[in-house]
């Protein structure tokens, strides 16, 4: 196959900081809501910055946001918040992530301004439709997201590959647990399994 014609099972982007990063921000890009496979006119997208939350079950965007893009609401929604609860407006838009990265069709309330300046908040809702992962190897987080899900990460999994590396299936498993007949458990049936 050559190379043009290849395509990675999913779509994703890594975003590396100097440092240990307090939150989690990325450049975002938000339109009205279209179809991305249709013609190439399509409405303004604005570029902003969003705040990745796992606090936040829905997406939210900014009255700005939504003002700069003379979004036509698609009606109201109730939202519980630390004050109480509130009626806000709601909106279908396109998110752009990083890298091509894209969240069509997403049902977004809105904000009042979010401190720090963001234009969105991206929630559970765009998470959950992908995989995430935040490390701080080396006291340098890094972030990583990528559409659709493929596979699971599992740190207990790789810890036990590293710990297990190079025993055989059959082999004794070198925690030494044994079974009714005194004997070591194999492997695969322990923490090789
Ligand atoms: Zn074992």
């Amino acid at each position: 196959m050559s190379l043009a014609t290849r395509q990675a099972p999913f779509h994703a982007f890594t975003i590396r900081h100097s440092g240990r990063a307090s939150r989690i921000i990325t450049d975002v890009g938000v339109s009205a809501a279209f179809d991305p496979s249709a013609p190439p006119e399509h409405p303004a997208i604005l570029e902003t910055k969003a705040l990745w939350d796992t606090g936040a079950t829905r997406s939210v965007i900014t009255k700005k946001t939504a003002g700069d893009l003379g979004l036509v609401s698609t009606g109201m929604t109730r939202v519980n918040h630390a004050g109480g609860t509130s009626n806000h407006q709601t909106y279908v838009v396109n998110f752009f992530l990083p890298n091509n990265v894209g969240a069509p069709g997403v049902s977004v309330s809105e904000c009042e301004d979010i401190a720090g300046d963001f234009g969105a908040i991206v929630g559970m809702d765009i998470i959950g439709g992908g995989d995430m992962a935040i490390t701080n190897h080396a006291g340098k987080t890094t972030m990583t997201f990528r559409v659709p899900p493929f596979e699971e990460i599992d740190f207990v999994s790789q810890a036990n590959r590293i710990l297990f590396a190079g025993i055989g299936r059959n082999d004794p498993c070198p925690c030494g647990k044994k079974g009714d007949d005194g004997r070591t458990i194999k492997f695969k049936k322990c923490h090789g399994g």
